[in-house]
């Protein structure tokens, strides 16, 4: 049973010691448990905070504790009711190739769900908060202009799409050509702005001329400073993540932006909420997703990129490639 644990909190970008591989004896499942091999880890930006020792929505990972995260894995032995060996389940097991699960908190996929993986991304966390916090704290309109950061992972491609179908002007903002151009060409956005731009705040301005309604937070940064200024009364800002800001490691140098982003919040009547998809949304939320996007999703006005990761031992490399922008969609690794 090979897992990966966190050896100690990194300062900045995660490095070669800040996860172990380790391994340990297969667990066995007693009464009320199913034993669990893992197919595919999810790989999300999220990561980063946990191993942050830091006041947050839910506890940090323990030096020498499995990383933690979301998975979808083959049921190899059952003592639980609901669970035959055979069921692929969606968990919450962390980074190991074996687990023993007493069913909380598990979703049976079934025998032979069409594309399990997909549970991790577009039919599942990703896709969820993104229809889930557009919906819910975007509340778009047709005619108007969305702005969306990470535009081509799968929280932001997924915003940009429901804008599209809500009828709104959708300007993404992503990393680097190819990744724009997927935007605009496969995603349908209506235009896509790389973010190392230097004149970004002039692009912005640009491709969106009537100012910008919804602003999908993903990323912080020079986006949301160059977003500011275009804002119109009354916009709505979904504070999602602010992945450019995960690896800090101190405040960064330079202007004082406290005022500018207060000041514009208040003069524009701006209403800025941020979320966490699991503690703001519930069931009924889930069910609007599950049944808008399965139709969406059948019908093609949706589109999905997977990039799939070979071996549990390339998952480290890959959380960094994902928080950095070297990931092309969302990033799942083929463990077993
Ligand atoms: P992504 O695949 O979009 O990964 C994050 C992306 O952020 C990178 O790929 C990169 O894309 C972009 N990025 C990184 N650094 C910068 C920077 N300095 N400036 C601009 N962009 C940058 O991940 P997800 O779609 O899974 O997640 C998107 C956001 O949603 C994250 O912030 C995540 O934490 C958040 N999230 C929040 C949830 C909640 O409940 N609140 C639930 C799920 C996700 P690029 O190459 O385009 O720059």
């Amino acid at each position: 049973n090979r897992r990966i644990v966190l050896a100690e909190r990194p300062r900045g970008e995660p490095d070669e010691t800040t996860l172990r591989m380790e391994e340990a004896p297969v667990p066995e499942a007693s009464a009320g448990e199913m034993l669990i091999r893992t197919e595919f880890l999810s790989l999300d930006p999220y990561m980063r905070g946990r191993m942050n020792d830091a006041k947050s929505y839910a506890d940090p990972v323990g030096i020498g504790e499995v990383m933690t995260g979301q998975v979808v894995a083959e049921v190899v032995s059952s003592k639980l009711d609901g669970f035959a060996a055979g069921d692929r389940v969606l968990a919450s097991s962390g980074w190991q190739d074996w687990a023993v699960s007493d069913g909380r908190e598990v979703l049976n996929l079934g025998p032979a769900p069409e594309r399990p993986s997909w549970a991790l991304g577009i039919l599942g966390m990703p896709g969820f908060t993104a229809h889930a916090g557009l919906y819910g704290i975007g509340a778009p309109r047709a005619g108007e202009t969305l702005v969306v950061g990470a535009a081509t992972g799968p929280v932001g491609a997924t915003v940009g799409q429901i804008g599209k179908i809500e009828g709104c002007r959708v300007v993404g903002v992503a990393g680097g050509p190819e990744k724009c151009a997927h935007a605009v060409e496969t995603l349908g956005f209506d235009a896509c702005i790389d973010h190392r731009a230097e004149d970004l705040q002039a692009q912005l301005a640009a491709a969106c001329p009537d100012g910008v309604d919804i602003y999908w937070e993903n990323v912080g940064g020079r986006v949301l400073y160059g977003v500011l200024p275009l804002l119109n009364p009354f916009a709505r800002i979904p504070v999602c993540g602010v992945a450019g800001w995960y690896n800090l490691e101190r405040l960064p140098d330079g202007p004082d932006q406290g005022p500018q982003i207060m000041g514009t919040i208040l003069r524009m009547k701006v209403k800025m909420q941020g979320f966490i998809i699991f503690d703001n949304f519930g069931p009924e939320e889930y069910a609007r997703f599950r049944s808008d996007m399965e139709k969406w999703l059948a019908e093609g006005r949706v589109r999905y990129t997977e990039q799939m990761v070979e071996g549990l031992e390339a998952a480290p490399a890959a959380l960094n490639d994902v928080l950095t922008g070297r990931n092309f969609g969302k990033v799942v690794v083929k463990v077993g």
